[in-house]
């Protein structure tokens, strides 16, 4: 049997064993500030609740700094993955691979051709 990852408000407590927690490490530099980001990520690596830490950004949708070691932009193209949506041209569904995608495959390359002519 598995257990889920989060099942009550108790669970927050994982929190405790974050990385973070002992770091004064800035976890929410600007988007701008690539070192920021880097020295962030360097923190989450290898942190025992990083699972539990992106699970719940997933869940709340919470983009802001750096969780489980990625950006907010990066966890928003993994929520993306998971979410199937339907084409803005066919209607087909299709399984994005980044957050803003809204066309599937092959329509994204008929677009881009036409746009090459
Ligand atoms: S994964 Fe990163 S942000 Fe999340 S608890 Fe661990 S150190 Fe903190
Ligand atoms: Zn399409």
């Amino acid at each position: 049997m598995t257990t889920p990852l989060l099942t009550s408000s108790t669970d927050r407590d994982w929190r405790r064993h974050g990385n973070c927690t002992a770091s004064d490490v800035n976890m929410h530099p600007d988007d701008s500030d690539h070192r920021g980001e880097q020295a962030a990520k360097k923190v989450c690596a290898g942190c025992p609740v990083a699972t539990q830490c992106l699970v719940e950004s997933i869940n709340l949708s919470d983009w802001h700094g750096i969780r489980a070691g990625l950006t907010g932009g990066e966890r928003r193209n993994l929520d993306a993955q998971r979410t199937p949506r339907r084409c803005a041209r066919c209607r087909d569904v299709f399984v994005p691979r980044v957050h803003n995608q809204i066309r599937c495959r092959p329509c994204a390359r008929a677009n881009d051709l036409r746009g090459r002519r």
